[in-house]
């Protein structure tokens, strides 16, 4: 909980960085091209303005570069190999090569048949918590599972295209679960370099917006999130900016000040992880607004978007 920093503020050099950033990943991700695409032609129904700030507001993403101009800021591939060959030129379809992300689709829309065996508890750490949960859903009943999992198929595609070895901790094909703490133990086994956690909240209506949520410090029995502490946190950052970039959506209106950056201790996920990992709550099911968003295919499509590039831009550092 020692976050204060304004994430968001356009005074900082954090624009300006991200921007090259932006840039320099658009280069190398022909998808992030078509994500903007979609964005341009679809236009700005995210957003209601409120809660954004000037730093991320559409008019920064307007200013995107075009495929032609994005091609000539990418790298030229320098070096040479050991042997004394010059390299290859990085291949734009493999930026992640080499790299594991674990993609975590929140809940399991199965759950809901099985109370009994996700209500039993697990240690995390700090202290027993439900195996799993039913999660939310929209005053429609568009299922926080069904949102979850369909998200998190369309950004594996993402990353797949990017090169990198994708897992998914369940893919529906579960009767329930898994549970919270063997969620951390498949991108802890994969080794993985990033893992983000999907959900949607449940929050009241008039609440809106997303936000990422980081791991606090915790050395508490099983768990030690001590050394993911910062990578976590620059994980989530680029995770934030781009979503918004890519959605349009503003941080959320009810948690994180603005900044669209949540740090919890209770997270048995992100607890018992010993490799970066965040959690991303996409929006607000029970906000009307925000349900509309998060029912809409189109919109889903920008939100794995812009949760790509966040991975892509923490893993290419
Ligand atoms: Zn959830």
């Amino acid at each position: 909980m020692s976050y204060t920093g304004p994430e968001f503020d356009s005074s900082t050099p954090r624009r300006s960085r991200r921007r090259a950033m932006t840039v320099a990943v658009a280069a190398l991700v022909p998808g992030a091209l078509l994500g903007w695409g979609v964005y341009e032609a679809v236009g700005d129904t995210g957003g209601s303005g409120a809660g954004r700030t000037e730093a991320e507001a559409p008019s920064t993403a307007r200013s995107f570069p075009s495929s032609a101009s994005a091609s000539s800021a990418a790298p030229s591939g320098e070096g040479r190999s050991p042997d004394g060959k010059p390299a290859p030129a990085p291949s734009r379809a493999g930026a992640l090569q080499g790299k594991v992300v674990v993609i975590d689709p929140g809940h399991n829309p199965h759950n809901f048949q099985h109370t009994a065996e996700i209500n039993r508890k697990v240690d995390i750490g700090t202290t027993q918590k439900e195996c799993d949960t039913t999660g939310t859903a929209t005053n429609a009943g568009y299922t926080e599972a069904e949102f979850t999992l369909d998200v998190a198929r369309r950004l594996r595609a993402a990353l797949q295209e990017q090169g990198a070895t994708v897992r998914l901790t369940q893919n529906g094909d579960r009767e329930y679960g898994p549970c919270i703490d063997e969620r951390a133990r498949i991108g802890n086994e994969e080794k993985a370099d990033a893992v983000v956690s999907l959900h949607a909240d449940g929050s009241g209506t008039g609440n809106r917006g997303f936000h990422v949520i980081l791991p606090a410090s915790v050395h508490a029995g099983a768990a030690d999130t001590r050394p993911i502490v910062a990578p976590s946190r620059e994980l989530g950052a680029r995770i934030a900016g781009s979503f918004v970039r890519a959605t349009g959506s503003a941080p959320s209106n009810y948690v994180g000040s603005g900044t669209g950056l949540v740090t919890r201790q209770d997270l048995g996920g992100l607890n018992l992880s010993t490799v970066p990992k965040v959690f991303i709550e996409c929006g607000n099911m029970r906000d009307s607004k925000d349900a509309a968003l998060l029912i809409s295919g189109a919109w889903r499509q920008k939100a794995a978007q812009g949760i790509s590039e966040g991975i892509v831009s923490f893993l290419r550092g």
